[in-house]
């Protein structure tokens, strides 16, 4: 689908585009078009654009797959109908492929794909890709966990939904996303919220202290405990993460920035 683009004043950024391309053009913009990424796409801070990768297509039954080489069950993407779906859009921005054989996305990652002009989805389906359209393009392997879905389409939305929300004047200003789980290698620290005390349980007395410091230090330490004993991967990729102060302690020492 196609959204107008806002870049007629001088002042507004140019949006971040996205262009999926995928055998189900119809999933999109599906869950991107409702709450925080569907407002900021009907307000043209972000473009969408799916492309039916058949369209490619050229012989009579606009077939897109063919059997495996080497035998086996399912069936391939053509890598011959793929790349002239990618040229159709190439233009600069970053190219992903969605697959399980990817690299795992990670929150540093799309940071860093946020900061770009835009991006490029390639969405699988069947048993994946030719291998041969990654060394004949400039495509990126990404994975969104270690399962495996019917289609890259669902993929293509984790990514966008993950981007599109740290884009300028998605969320409010003063909600970064810097405190965030992951943001500093570390799950965020858990949240309570009233009614104070609910079946018995009630609000750890910190939190109702008005003490900065001491939540500072008892977020800290909940989100090293949490981290610890839910992911000791992120703990050990992250090795000095558990040795930093709290992090709004931090800000106000130094006034660095917490990413
Ligand atoms: N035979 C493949 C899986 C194919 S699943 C394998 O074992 O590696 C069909 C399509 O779904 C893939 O081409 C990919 O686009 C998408 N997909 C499935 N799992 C995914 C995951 N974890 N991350 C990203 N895309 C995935």
């Amino acid at each position: 689908m196609h959204t107008p683009n806002v870049c007629d004043s001088g002042e507004k950024a140019m949006p971040f585009r996205a262009s999926v391309l995928t055998l189900y053009p119809e999933m999109f913009p599906g869950p991107l078009g409702t709450s925080l990424a569907g407002r900021a796409l009907s307000e043209g801070l972000w473009s969408l654009e799916a492309t039916n990768i058949r369209s490619f297509a050229t012989d009579r039954h606009r077939s897109v797959d063919d059997t495996p080489a080497g035998g086996g069950s399912g069936m391939v993407l053509r890598p011959d109908i793929v790349a002239a779906a990618l040229d159709s859009v190439a233009d600069g921005r970053p190219m992903l492929a969605l697959t399980p054989r990817g690299e795992s996305l990670t929150q540093a990652r799309v940071r860093d794909l946020v900061s770009g002009e835009g991006l490029i989805l390639l969405c699988g389906r069947f048993e994946g890709f030719d291998e041969r359209i990654f060394e004949a393009r400039p495509l990126h392997p990404v994975s969104i966990g270690d399962y495996i879905l019917s289609g890259g389409e669902l993929g293509a939305m984790v990514i966008l939904d993950a981007c599109v929300r740290l884009l300028p004047g998605v969320m409010g200003a003063a909600s970064s996303g810097e405190e965030e789980s992951f943001e500093a290698g570390l799950l965020e620290y858990p949240h309570y919220t009233r009614p104070v005390t609910w079946e018995g349980r009630t609000i750890p007395e910190v939190l109702r202290s008005g003490d900065h410091a001491k939540i500072a230090t008892w977020r800290h330490a909940r989100a090293v405990e949490d981290t610890r004993l839910r992911r000791p991967d992120l703990m050990e990729r992250h090795g000095g993460a558990s040795q930093a102060p709290p992090s709004s302690a931090r800000r106000r020492d130094t006034k660095a920035k917490d990413v």
